[in-house]
């Protein structure tokens, strides 16, 4: 199961030129480290697709460009390495628009994602759910099939389809209906999810159902927030979704071959669990702050490891003596533990340093 997320803002050639540059792939190579293994960028005219060109030859990560309106921006997009194309063929314009984009990632052996949403339906079948005679999961699979049964006259097969609303039960009918008569790959997710709380929430409830009924092949988390909290959110959810499915989540094979080693390296393994306390009046250490701190850091590790961060000494001690690393607050100290045994008593002030010195001897 590969998990993708956007970069959630205009590319210019000055976000990729000198220390500017390097930040940008620091992120993206930060992202990939966290479990990202596809990432998608807007392109919304031919210069963002030079733009895209560029970053592709600077980062390992497997770039995504996300196309409306125009073929001709899809065309240029395929002169660079990226892995995918996203279009929707409903708005890319006549026949042959469709025809040539078909042909060029033929050519180039790139998979185009038929990306249906709710918002976008053709007008026909906008029409049909307006009017009560079409239910709208009917219509994002009849929109689907339509754009299929388009590729399917052009001899294209490298295609992967979503189905986006954000309505969890029409999310859920859509693909449930779409996979039952289909076996094009999915990627899955909630659109518009909403901000961090709201959108993680509800895409748990979409997507731990249509996992556990074996459904999707690539996942996003779309939050109002940032890329690095939807992988995260992501990466929680698969792992929710695989405890109650009993089984872990693997990528699918055409996925396998674009992710590589980011990709894969989450197959069957859950990496960092973050066990924190929710704090209260008796805190002498705030979990909060700490958490949110090193948070990123943590899911970008390449381990398997449980790491504890309490407030105080009522359940702190005992937490931090079964996690791999724990810290608790007690009095005006924190003591550290590692995989059970204490430590040091260490100043708060001195809590990051030392932290980061005993993550490094795991
Ligand atoms: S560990 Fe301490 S600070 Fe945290 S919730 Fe429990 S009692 Fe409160």
């Amino acid at each position: 199961m590969a998990i993708q997320t956007m970069w959630k803002d205009r590319l210019s050639f000055s976000d990729l030129e000198g220390k500017a540059g390097e930040e940008t792939v620091a992120r993206i190579e930060r992202l990939g480290a966290m479990g990202c293994a596809l990432l998608r960028f807007a392109v919304p005219d031919l210069e963002a697709a030079e733009v895209l060109g560029r970053l592709a030859g600077m980062v390992s990560m497997p770039l995504v460009a996300d196309i409306h309106f125009d073929y001709k921006i899809a065309l240029r997009c395929m002169d660079f390495s990226v892995a995918k194309v996203r279009i929707n063929p409903g708005n890319i314009g006549s026949r042959d628009k469709v025809e040539k984009v078909l042909a060029k990632a033929a050519l180039r052996n790139i998979p185009i994602r038929i990306g249906i949403n709710a918002g976008s339906l053709p007008q026909d079948l906008r029409a049909a759910v307006d009017c009560g005679s079409l239910d709208r999961a009917e219509a994002l699979v009849w929109a689907a099939e339509r754009e299929l049964e388009l590729f399917r006259q052009f001899n294209f097969q490298n295609i992967l389809v979503s189905m986006k609303a954000s309505s969890i039960a029409d999310t859920i009918n859509a693909n449930r209906l779409f996979s039952e008569r289909n076996d094009t790959p999915l990627h899955i997710g909630l659109t518009e999810a909403g901000p961090l709380i709201a959108g993680v929430s509800r895409s748990t409830a979409a997507l731990t159902v249509l996992l556990c009924e074996g459904i999707g092949d690539t996942v996003r988390v779309s939050l109002s927030d940032t890329m690095e909290k939807e992988i995260v959110a992501a990466r929680e959810i698969l792992c929710a979704a695989g405890e109650m499915a009993g089984k872990g989540f693997i990528a699918g094979e055409m996925e396998a071959a674009r992710t590589g080693e980011t990709g894969r390296r989450l197959s069957g393994k859950r990496g960092v669990s973050i066990v924190s306390c929710p704090r209260c009046g008796r805190n002498s250490f705030d979990t909060h702050g700490f958490t949110e701190k090193w948070q990123s850091a943590l899911y970008a590790l390449d381990k398997d490891i449980t790491v504890a961060v309490m407030g105080c000494v009522v359940n702190g001690p005992g937490e931090a003596r079964h996690a791999d690393l724990g810290i608790t607050g007690a009095g005006d100290k924190a003591l550290l533990f590692r995989k059970g045994v204490m430590l040091r008593t260490i100043a708060a002030s001195e809590a990051d340093e030392a932290f980061a010195e005993e993550l490094g001897k795991l």
